[in-house]
């Protein structure tokens, strides 16, 4: 059977970490194949390891770039031994090893007899770690029976460059994958793509920052108009709060995009926080499962998640801050001081995170990590040189040592109180505020703290809201119960009311995807083996309601007629599993059939 809407799947860097990590991969793959298009990062530490070679061949430390080239070399070279036992491919492998290591060689000395890194360069070099990585992985699932097939990144992911970074063309990512990765998928074969790395406007290779293969994982879903994209992380999924602070924290079951946006921009450092961007507005669901836990079911992050019991989801803190503040009389009712601020940061390269500003205006603040502050604050000085002269400004300051807590949580709009609950819980605490900023999304609400205060503050919230008994996802894998309706008078369509109402609970609570693939009455059987959408189920009740048949037919079938029918079609199913919920008046197709059945 054709699967029409492909999985996509990312492995992350410790998920192919080394041979048995891949191996974990390829069964993944192997169960979901064909219709699964896969996205690999490089091998964890590797990317560390070839920026770190651009950097020592700058400062001409040959030592360390041979260092690094040999780990790259024997790294990848283990994968192979490993994973490739036919001699022709293994070779093959090699041989793409040694000329990328070579390639990184040449790139070294030349960085270091230039004395130059351009980012051009720097991507160049970066690049073969996934590309590697890739490559290895589809010939590693060749061997194991998967059809496979490498796809090169560049060939798909097509960027441009706006507002001076670079951003994919979406609209030309997905005509570049209808391309090249939609026939091999329909040919059933499982394409592998190098994550991280993409076409640039020029054609070059390029990056899509640290930790992008979460992006062009989600690029690739969306081009291809997957029906999921799972990231198959070294993590049960996104949590409550970091463990390594608050023992108590939990996998978090789902989350909306936009609080998982949230979690991942303030440095839960599990997902890339440009993931969702590309799955939003095709609502394609994204789930973060541990590679390495087959039972666990992860988080999932869709559209369609409701705000539920828990106003408050997660807590984040990002360490080490420092908090600018400008301070002065002469601040008050001039225009453009926060203008100017921000434009001597940009222009020092300083990007902002926080900003507060009490509405006297006679300060202003913003956070900045604590390693840029003290340039951070000597832009500003500069910038208001002649303020300061003139008193107009008394004070430019940076206080180091804060960690920003950031409470976020979808049902904290509409929800009144929750500044209220979170601030008398750090005041509980002991912890004392050093500033507060709420986003008008309200979908979090960030509170500067003394780092030492920080884990205090975390306990003190993560108990506040109960975040200990958020209930994981249900594990559904395997538990599918198929249920066939047989006739849908009243009591039938009460049943089938009743289904649709509870699959929500069913499926996350107890772990069963209950579904109805067959309703039948005197008129036929109508099937759909993954499941009526409750929108069918409620036309059929309709009908039924109104006095009319599934089926518009002369006379009704014969009862014989009617098992010969259900006999013929319901065994075509695949993987059927029947649960006949007999509710006819009539007896002898429910005993006929379940007979035949057993
Ligand atoms: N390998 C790249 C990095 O380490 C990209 C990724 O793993 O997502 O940043
Ligand atoms: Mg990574």
């Amino acid at each position: 059977m054709k699967q029409s809407r492909p999985e996509v799947f990312k492995f992350g860097g410790v998920a192919v970490g080394n041979a048995d990590a891949i191996r974990v991969a390829l069964a993944h793959v192997s169960r979901a194949a064909p219709g699964v298009a896969v996205v690999v990062s490089a091998m964890n530490g590797i990317t560390d390891l070839l920026l770190e070679a651009g950097q020592a061949a700058l400062r001409r430390d040959r030592a360390r770039c041979d260092d690094a080239a040999a780990q790259v070399e024997s790294r990848h070279r283990e994968l192979v031994a490993e994973l490739v036992a036919s001699p022709d491919r293994a070779n093959a492998l090699n041989a793409v090893i040694t000329e990328s290591v070579r390639e990184l060689r040449s790139m070294t000395e030349s960085i270091a007899v230039l004395g130059e890194l351009t980012p051009r360069a720097q991507d160049a070099l970066v690049a073969r770690g996934e590309r590697l990585v890739a490559a290895i992985f589809a010939i590693a699932a060749i061997e194991i029976g998967i059809d496979a097939v490498y796809v090169d990144a560049t060939e798909v992911i097509q960027t441009e460059r706006r507002l001076g970074t670079l951003w994919p063309n979406l609209l030309k990512c997905e005509r570049a994958a209808k391309k090249s990765v939609v026939p091999l998928l329909a040919a059933r074969q499982v394409v592998v793509m190098p994550g991280f790395i993409a076409s640039g406007p020029d054609g070059s290779v390029v990056t899509l920052g640290r930790g992008g293969s979460d992006f062009s994982a989600a690029i690739l879903a969306r081009s291809l108009g997957a029906r999921a994209l799972t990231l198959f992380k070294e993590v049960d999924g996104l949590m409550t709060a970091d463990p390594k602070s608050v023992p108590a924290a939990r996998v978090i079951a789902d989350l909306h995009y936009r609080e998982a946006a949230e979690l991942a921009y303030y440095g839960a450092n599990v997902l890339h926080p440009r993931t969702m961007i590309p799955l939003v507005d095709r609502r394609i669901p994204l789930y973060v499962r541990n590679s390495f836990r087959e039972t666990s079911p992860g988080t999932r992050i869709a559209g369609d998640v409701k705000p539920g019991s828990y106003p408050v989801k997660a807590l984040t803190a990002i360490h080490r801050q420092a908090l600018l503040s400008i301070e002065g009389n002469g601040m008050i009712g001039v225009p453009g001081v926060a203008g100017r601020a921000f434009t001597a940061l940009s222009q020092a390269g300083h990007s902002v995170s926080m900003i507060s500003q009490a509405s006297s205006e006679s300060s202003i603040c913003f956070v900045v990590p604590e390693s840029e502050a003290d340039h951070a604050v000597a832009a500003l000085e500069a910038a208001f040189e002649p303020e300061r002269k003139l008193h107009l400004i008394d004070r430019i300051d940076a206080e180091k040592h804060v960690a920003l807590i950031a409470v976020v949580g979808l049902g904290m709009r509409g929800t009144s109180g929750i500044a209220a609950r979170t601030f008398s819980a750090i005041a509980a605490a002991g912890v004392n505020i050093v500033a507060i900023a709420q986003g008008s999304s309200e979908l979090n609400i960030t509170i500067a703290v003394a780092e030492s205060d920080a884990t205090r503050a975390l306990l003190a919230l993560h108990s506040e809201y109960q975040l200990h008994k958020i209930r994981p996802l249900a594990d559904t894998t395997g538990r599918e119960a198929k249920l066939t309706l047989l006739g849908l008078g009243q009591i039938g369509r009460e049943l089938a009311r009743q289904v649709i109402a509870q699959q929500p609970h069913l499926r996350r609570d107890l772990g069963i995807d209950l579904k109805v693939v067959a309703v039948a009455d005197r008129s036929g059987i109508r099937i759909d083996d993954k499941g009526f959408t409750p929108a069918a189920l409620q036309r059929f009740a309709k009908r039924k309601e109104s006095g009319a048949r599934l089926f518009e037919r002369g006379s009704p079938l014969t009862l014989r007629e009617l098992e010969t029918m259900m006999r013929d079609e319901l065994w075509m199913l695949p993987s059927y599993r029947p649960v006949l919920v007999d509710l006819t008046s009539e007896e002898k197709i429910g005993r006929a059939s379940c007979r035949e059945r057993v």
